[in-house]
């Protein structure tokens, strides 16, 4: 408990994945006493995504979607005992002023206040042809369906370089499958990791057996009933059984269309993450700025950021339905994620895709499985730290140090 006074009306939230389990603990934990409804649009409780691209997809080839979900599902703390949760209720549309709810299937519900926590959904190519045989992964079906799919010798095209894309190219390579990786830019996660590392990473990949595509976009898919081949704008066809759309995610927002809230690329929000009289919002959907960078609001698709913002969400929520201000204090969570590519763990600390300069600190490209430290600069600021199998306890070094003169600048902006 916070020690300042709590609010005791109907917080819906709306979302049932990491962002909206953590706002409903976090709102237990401001000292919020009244009823809780978490809507969730699949019919699983919160789960964990990570694994889907990694361990679980990896598996035997478990069909038993039950079973899967035992093995990612989050624990549910004592605190979120009383809160209800609806799943398989997707929320089509919000009326802030009335403080109304309309669920997919016509029914309605009331709310005080409002947790917006419905994260992405994959982009899918615009591209006509067979839909068998295409995947995107974001959720634990599609995780069961592309796994179905992958097996030795499945001839594989992954579209898009990004975290997800390589991760997914590499969990396939371990099954056996043929994989193709066709990327726009030069290098693949080059935004984040920058071109030498992004080059770096790559040569890893094709040394294990990757075959990369860079500087092509997919231009069309082929095949009567099923993929069979898919097109390159230069001409050249790949054979494929499966495609895999990793290019990029949609923010969830829809359902809040009609309220005047600015939805152009996630929710916006102020630094206390309020994005309305009543509503906040957390996780992946929330656009926010964050002064570790600069006042520009952005969406992070991290791991990391659903539980800070469902912290500092909920706190801001209870506050205004308890009829008092948000924490004036700055809100600056220091975005990290991890990422496993084979024999390769990436951690990442701060906004590498901020910078402008990337300086190679320690290691050797060539030999990244040894181990490799890149920093990442803008303005001569140092924005962000890329570490590639490092032992965890210099990862924890790094990230104090990354940390620390941040720190001092949100206490003295
Ligand atoms: C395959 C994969 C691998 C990943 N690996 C890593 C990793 O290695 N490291 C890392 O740092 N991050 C990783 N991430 C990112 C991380 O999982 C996300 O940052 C995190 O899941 C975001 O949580 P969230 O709750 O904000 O959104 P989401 O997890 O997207 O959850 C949103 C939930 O809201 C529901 N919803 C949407 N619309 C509605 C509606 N209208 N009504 C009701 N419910 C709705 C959705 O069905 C979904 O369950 C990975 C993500 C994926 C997909």
């Amino acid at each position: 408990m916070t020690g300042t006074p709590g609010s005791d009306g109907h917080i819906a939230v709306v979302g049932a994945s990491l962002a909206g389990l953590r706002a409903a603990e976090q709102l237990r934990a401001a000292g919020h006493t009244g009823p809780i409804t978490v809507f969730g649009a699949e019919p699983y409780a919160p789960y964990n995504r990570p694994p889907l691209s990694k361990e679980v997809l990896a598996g035997p080839g478990d069909h038993d979607a039950e079973r899967l979900h035992a093995q990612v599902a989050f624990r549910m703390r004592s605190s979120v005992a009383d809160v209800t949760f609806r799943l398989g209720a997707a929320v089509a549309a919000a009326d802030l002023a009335r403080g109304r709810l309309t669920l997919a299937d016509g029914r309605e519900a009331g709310f005080d206040g409002l947790v917006a926590a419905t994260g992405l959904r994959p982009r899918r190519l615009p591209l006509p042809g067979p839909q068998a045989g295409r995947h995107a992964l974001r959720t634990l079906d599609d995780c069961l369906a592309l796994r179905a799919a992958l097996g030795p010798g499945t001839r594989v095209v992954v579209a898009g370089a990004g975290f997800v894309g390589c991760e997914v190219a590499a969990t396939a390579l371990r099954l056996g499958c043929q994989v193709t990786v066709v990327e726009p830019a030069a290098e693949p996660m080059l935004a984040v990791l920058g071109p030498e590392l992004g080059r770096a990473v790559r040569r890893h990949h094709e040394a294990a057996g990757v075959r990369f595509v860079t500087g092509r976009l997919t231009a069309a898919v082929h095949g009567r009933d099923r993929v069979r081949a898919v097109e390159l704008d230069d001409g050249t066809t790949l054979e494929a059984d499966v495609l895999i759309e990793a290019v990029g995610s949609v923010p969830n927002t829809e359902w809040l269309a009609g309220n005047g809230l600015d939805l152009s690329d996630g929710v916006l929000c102020d630094n206390a993450l309020r994005a309305g009289e009543r509503l906040v919002a957390a996780g992946d959907v929330a656009r926010f700025p964050n002064p570790l960078f600069d006042d520009r609001p952005r969406r992070v698709e991290h791991w990391s950021i659903p539980g800070d913002t469902a912290k500092r969400a909920a706190a801001t929520l209870t506050a205004l339905l308890a009829g008092r201000a948000p924490d004036p204090a700055p809100f600056a969570p220091v975005p990290s994620f991890w990422s496993d590519q084979l024999d390769l763990r990436l951690q990442s600390f701060g906004s590498p895709a901020l910078a402008e300069e990337a300086r190679l600190e320690e290691g050797d490209p060539a030999r990244l499985g040894e181990g490799v430290l890149a920093t990442y600069h803008r303005e001569g600021r140092h924005v962000g730290t890329v570490a590639v199998n490092l032992p965890p306890a210099r990862q924890r070094e790094l990230r104090a140090a990354f940390t620390r003169p941040l720190l001092t600048l949100t206490r003295n902006p």
